[in-house]
């Protein structure tokens, strides 16, 4: 049966008046709406619409907002005492416990409360959409609406599609979602949904390279921040999200995906997580957050004058590392016309030295290869605003031809971090598995080539979408990336995706433009 369901939302009822279920009816009474907001428990209720009333009123003090306009949304959000309240509501959205019995009975009981042209949505984190319709008479009538923390900042809100979810509701909560002035991104019911599916490699694979020993948390975090270009480092955010959340998500999409090594659970992470380190929260995780003890810096090579001037070559086809090249023009380095063989990745010559990004192989491998000194570099989203550049040098370079590199990217106005000689470094490994787990949900359908960048650049802020990313570099880099980690740790977890084997070989294209 297809019900006529409600594409005019005027009211809006909010179940969970916590962290998300008032920041939720914030953004909704902010939009123009009546909201109805109900929590089991009438003290948080309670509690909950003072505080976000005197948030909201020293905004208006501190000249942020208008004090009319802000009285009218306080003004627009009222407490329902039970869950009958609720019966005058075009759209009910649920942000309770994440626990799916929970969830289950609520919505049976909505059933019995709201027409039958009432749609219903669930802020769930990690929970199936279609789990929790599965009692429902209308099934059809309910999608996953999630925000992210704090809702009324944060952009992004994926709209869940349920294996029932008829295509109507999620039309209606797209178009919702655009009039709170959100990026709505549409997905499928799959574990981990679009970011904290496709997010699991940024924390993993630094984890592992703490793991590994290749240096300090502080050295690690630079290398994807002020090197890479992300607004965190990941260790740093573990800290802030909290190891128990951050863990507990890896091992629950771990499990679900069948214990597929790409999500594997890092063991550093489950000893903080038993030692009660949980990072901010207790004060302790990756770093120490008592005021008494001071922190360590990143390791950053110490500075180097030389006298002679460096003889630099620049060669390839630029087009692939934009950044770069503006980087080498800004500082009067001439690039190369490239020629018809220069398909490759750019590489710089810095007296005799090969300098090239990183492609998944050992420097000391490269140079064997190549039979000349090699120091490789790690990927940037912008080379030029980076404070940092990572590298690894060849175990056949001298101490002198390292000097010459480490001096050059000085001269550029970088600190250098120089890691081990570790193949992909840190931030090519970590958007290479970006790329891999952005394919994967596309190539099964989880979501569009656009929603999966925008998810990734609004839900957690990430400097470039992982597939334009790849697009830039080309699939041959990546899958070249993958395969020589694949070849060089020997198990699963960096096995490309059949996606990533059609693009690079040319056999298809990824289109931003389809319609979601
Ligand atoms: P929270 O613990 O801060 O708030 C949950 C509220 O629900 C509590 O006030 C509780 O009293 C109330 N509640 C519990 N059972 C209820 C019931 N049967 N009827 C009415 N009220 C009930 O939790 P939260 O962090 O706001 O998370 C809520 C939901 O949003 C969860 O599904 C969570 O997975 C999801 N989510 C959380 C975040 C986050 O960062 N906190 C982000 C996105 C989504």
């Amino acid at each position: 049966m297809t019900l006529p369901l409600n594409s005019s939302i005027k009211t809006v009822a909010v179940i969970g008046a916590g962290t998300m279920g008032i920041g939720i009816a914030q953004v909704a009474a902010g939009a123009g709406l009546q909201v109805l907001l109900f929590d089991m428990n009438s003290e948080v209720l309670n509690l909950s619409l003072a505080s976000m009333s005197e948030r909201l009123r020293k905004r208006v003090q501190q000249g942020k907002a208008d004090a009319q306009i802000t009285e009218q949304l306080i003004s627009r959000v009222a407490i329902a005492y039970s869950l009958s309240e609720l019966s005058s509501a075009q759209l009910v959205i649920e942000a309770v416990a994440e626990k799916l019995e929970i969830k289950q009975a609520i919505f049976g009981e909505l059933e019995h409360i709201c027409g039958e042209n009432t749609l219903f949505a669930s802020n769930t984190s990690s929970l199936s959409i279609t789990a929790i319709g599965r009692h429902l008479k209308h099934p059809e009538r309910l999608a996953g609406l999630h925000f992210f923390n704090p809702a009324p900042v944060m952009k992004l809100v994926e709209i869940i599609r349920g294996l029932e979810t008829s295509e109507s509701v999620i039309k209606t909560l797209k178009a919702l979602a655009l009039s709170f002035n959100k990026v709505p991104v549409i997905c499928r019911s799959t574990p981990g949904f679009i970011v904290n599916r496709v997010a699991r490699p940024f924390y993993a694979e630094t984890l592992r390279a703490l793991e590994e020993q290749i240096a300090t948390p502080e050295t690690l975090d630079s290398a994807i921040r002020d090197a890479g270009g992300f607004a965190m480092g990941p260790l740093q955010l573990t800290d802030l999200i909290g190891h128990d959340v951050n863990y507990s998500v890896t091992n629950s999409i771990f499990q679900a995906f069948g214990y597929d090594p790409r999500f594997q659970t890092s063991l550093i992470q489950l000893e903080l997580v038993q030692a009660g380190h949980l990072g901010r929260k207790s004060k302790r995780g990756f770093y120490h957050y008592d005021e008494n003890k001071s922190q360590r810096s990143p390791s950053f090579a110490p500075k180097i004058t030389l006298s002679k001037p460096y003889d630099i070559k620049a060669r390839g086809d630029w087009q692939l590392l934009p950044e770069f090249a503006q980087l080498l023009l800004k500082n009067g380095i001439p690039l190369e016309e490239p020629t018809q063989d220069d398909r490759n990745l750019p590489t710089l010559i810095v007296n005799q030295v090969i300098v090239m990004l990183t492609n998944g192989k050992l420097s000391s491998d490269v140079a064997q290869q190549m039979n000349r000194p090699v120091v490789q570099f790690d990927l940037s989203a912008d080379y030029g605003r980076a404070t940092a550049i990572t590298l690894s040098c060849a175990k056949q370079n001298n101490h002198q031809q390292n000097q010459h590199v480490i001096a050059f990217f000085q001269s550029l106005g970088k600190e250098v971090i120089v890691l081990p000689d570790y193949p992909a470094l840190l931030t090519m490994r970590t958007v290479a598995m970006l790329c891999n787990e952005a394919l994967d949900a596309v190539n099964k359908g989880v979501a569009s080539v656009q929603d999966v960048d925008n998810a990734m650049c609004f839900g957690v802020n990430y400097p470039k979408g992982p597939l334009a990313w790849g697009i830039q570099l080309g699939w041959q880099h990546i899958l070249s990336t993958l395969e020589q980690l694949s070849h060089f740790y020997g198990d699963h977890r960096y096995r490309p995706n059949p996606l990533l084997r059609k693009l690079a070989a040319g056999y298809q294209t990824l289109s931003f433009k389809e319609l979601s």
